[in-house]
C-alpha cells in the first residue's frame, strides 16, 4: 500500500509547459529592473512528438559512459518485456574523444525524434579547456532549461530522515556553465557566470507552474546574492517578480550555505525548490544522498522544443562498471518519466509501482543500499513482480 501510494505520487512527476512570460531583453541588471508585465511570451508547451504509424515512438538512446550503458540495455530489456510501444535509436558518444562529431550527431538525432533518454558521458577534466562537457553540450544547444528532479523518501529503503517530498528546479543552460573561462595574466583566472533575467524569469516562471499545477505550497529560490550581489541578485528579484503572480503560493528564499545546512538538517521543511545551475547541482545531489543515494532519483531537462531524461545526479559510476552492482532504480524511473511524457501513462505507471514494489515488498536491495542484490537480479525481480500483476495490453 505504502508502495502504491508512493507510486501514485511520484507517477505525478512532471510535465514541461513553458510560462508566457520570456520579459523582455532590455539590458537591465541588478535591482533596476523593469517590469517582466505586458511583454509578449511564447505560451507553447513543450508537447512530446506524436507517435508514429501503429502508435510506436521513436526514442534517442545516448548509452553514454561507466554504468550508463549497462542500465540502459535494463531498461530495453523492460520495455521489451512490457512490450512498451517505444523504439530506441542508439546513438554513441564516445568522450575519448576531443571532437564535437559525436555529441553533434546525437543532437541532431534528439532534434529529430523530440526525446531521449540518456547515460552520463564522461567528462575527463584532464582534457583541453577548449573541450567542453559533452553533457552541457547536448543542454545548451536544445535549449533545455529547467532541469527538474522529484526527491521522495522511498518505501523500504533506510535512511535518516523520513517524509521527504522536494522538487528541485535547476536553470540548466548558464550561470556557471557557461563555459567561459580564460587566463589573460598568467596565474590569474577569470571564470564567467553569467545570469540573465530572460533566462531567470523562465525558470521562475517554470517552477511556478509547476508548484500550482502539482498543488505545492511553496516555493523557496536558492541564491547567495549577499555575495555575488547582481548576478544572483538578478535571480532573486526575477523570482520575487513572477512570485507576485502567484499569491496562492508561499515564496521565500534562502541562502545556498544555509540551504544545505537546513537541508541535512530538517529536510521536510522545503517544498518546491528554484535555483541557479551550480546550487542546483549541489542542492540536487545532498537531495538525493537524503534518500539514500545516486541509484534511486530520476532527472529530466525539458526545454520549449525537447525533452532529455537520466539520472537525477548524472553519474557515470566508472569504478563500478561492467560489476553488475549497480542500482538501477534512478534509471528505470527516468524511463518512467520519459513515458509519462510521451503520455504513455499506464506503461510509465506499471514499470514504476512494479520498481516500488520490489524496493518495499521483497527488500531486494543492490549493494548501495547495503543489500546483496546484483543490478541483474533487482530487473528481474521488477519483472516478475510486473508479470504477477497480470498483463498491461490487455488493459490498453
Ligand atoms: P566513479 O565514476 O569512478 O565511480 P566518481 O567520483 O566519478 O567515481 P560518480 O560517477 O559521480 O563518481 O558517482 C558518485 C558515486 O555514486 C560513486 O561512488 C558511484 O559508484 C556511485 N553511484 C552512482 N550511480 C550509482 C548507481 N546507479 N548505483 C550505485 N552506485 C552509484
Amino acid at each position: 500500500m505504502a508502495a502504491h501510494t508512493a507510486a501514485m505520487s511520484m507517477s505525478k512527476i512532471l510535465h514541461p509547459f513553458l510560462g508566457g512570460r520570456l520579459g523582455n531583453t532590455a539590458k537591465v541588471f541588478g535591482r533596476t529592473l523593469s517590469s517582466h508585465k505586458n511583454k509578449t511570451g511564447n505560451s507553447r508547451d513543450n508537447i512530446p512528438p506524436p507517435a508514429k504509424y501503429g502508435g510506436r515512438h521513436t526514442v534517442t538512446l545516448i548509452p553514454g559512459d561507466g554504468i550508463g550503458p549497462e542500465l540502459l540495455n535494463h531498461v530495453k530489456e523492460v520495455f521489451r518485456f512490457c512490450c512498451v510501444p517505444v523504439d530506441f535509436e542508439v546513438v554513441h558518444v564516445n568522450s575519448a574523444v576531443e571532437t564535437e562529431d559525436d555529441i553533434n550527431n546525437a543532437i541532431t538525432a534528439i532534434r529529430r525524434n523530440g526525446v531521449a533518454l540518456k547515460g552520463n558521458i564522461e567528462t575527463k577534466h584532464t582534457m583541453a579547456p577548449s573541450v567542453k562537457s559533452r553533457n552541457n553540450l547536448l543542454r545548451t544547444s536544445l535549449d533545455l532549461y529547467a532541469n527538474v528532479m522529484h526527491c521522495q523518501s522511498l518505501p523500504g529503503v533506510q535512511t535518516r530522515h523520513k517524509n521527504i517530498d522536494i522538487m528541485i528546479i535547476r536553470e540548466n543552460t548558464e550561470g556557471e556553465y557557461s563555459n567561459l573561462e580564460h587566463e589573460n595574466v598568467s596565474g590569474v583566472v577569470e571564470s564567467l557566470k553569467i545570469i540573465t533575467r530572460t533566462n531567470s524569469l523562465r525558470i521562475a516562471e517554470y517552477a511556478f507552474q509547476l508548484a500550482r499545477e502539482k498543488g505545492r505550497k511553496r516555493v523557496t529560490a536558492v541564491h547567495k546574492a549577499n555575495i555575488m550581489k547582481l548576478g544572483d541578485g538578478l535571480f532573486l528579484q526575477c523570482c520575487r517578480e513572477v512570485a507576485s503572480d502567484y499569491p496562492d503560493l508561499t515564496f521565500d528564499s534562502m541562502i545556498v550555505d544555509n540551504t544545505t545546512m537546513q537541508l541535512v538538517s530538517k529536510p521536510q521543511q522545503f517544498d518546491v525548490m528554484v535555483m541557479p545551475n551550480l546550487y542546483g547541482n549541489v542542492v540536487s545531489n545532498v537531495c538525493a544522498g537524503l534518500v539514500g543515494g545516486p541509484g534511486l532519483v530520476p532527472g529530466a531537462n525539458y526545454g520549449r522544443d525537447y525533452a532529455v531524461f537520466e539520472t537525477a545526479t548524472r553519474n557515470t559510476g566508472k569504478s563500478i562498471a561492467g560489476k553488475n552492482i549497480a542500482n538501477p532504480t534512478a534509471m528505470l524511473l527516468a524511463s518512467c518519466m520519459m513515458l509519462d511524457h510521451l503520455k504513455l501513462y499506464d506503461y510509465a505507471s506499471m514499470i514504476r509501482n512494479a520498481i516500488l514494489s520490489t524496493m518495499n515488498e521483497t527488500r531486494l536491495h543492490t549493494a548501495d543500499l547495503g543489500g546483496q542484490g546484483t543490478t541483474s537480479e533487482v530487473v528481474q525481480s521488477i519483472m516478475r513482480v510486473i508479470q504477477s500483476k497480470g498483463s498491461l495490453t490487455s488493459e490498453l
